[in-house]
């Protein structure tokens, strides 16, 4: 499984680094073009802290047994979705293949300003 690492403190799903959702879309920022570059991708699954509701809104999509694992010290980390074809860690079905990713976006208002920073060109390796 890809352990996650995220920057993304604003986020309802943000733990101390780790990502407490369930499982994470990792999209194109654009709907015409695929990224070329880590910048060019999002978080979809972003979703911004502003008050209970907004937590309370996010339980549908909760890690609830890496939760309790994190709270004993351990990891925990969601599936991944990504439609991101051009990566070099893509693979059929939309799985990502790398061993860990670490997303960025400290203080994002949106899943725009987020990005997978391990996106890797296909054949730029
Ligand atoms: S931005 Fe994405 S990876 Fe980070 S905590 Fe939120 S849902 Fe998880
Ligand atoms: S490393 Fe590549 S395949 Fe994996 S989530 Fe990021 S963009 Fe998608």
């Amino acid at each position: 499984m890809t352990t996650v690492k995220c920057h993304v403190n604003t986020c309802t799903h943000w733990l101390k680094g780790m990502c407490g959702a369930g499982n994470i879309d990792i999209l194109s920022e654009s709907t015409s073009f695929q990224p070329v570059e880590g910048k060019e991708t999002q978080c979809k699954t972003f979703h911004k802290r502003e008050g209970i509701g907004d937590y309370l809104s996010s339980l549908d999509n909760v890690n609830w047994t890496g939760t309790a694992a994190s709270l004993l010290g351990g990891e925990m980390s969601p599936s991944i979705t990504c439609t991101v074809d051009t990566c070099h860690y893509w693979g059929q079905g939309d799985r990502c293949q790398a061993e860990a990713i670490e997303i960025s976006g400290s203080n994002a208002d949106e899943s725009r300003e987020t990005n997978c920073q391990t996106y890797s060109r296909e054949g730029a390796q």
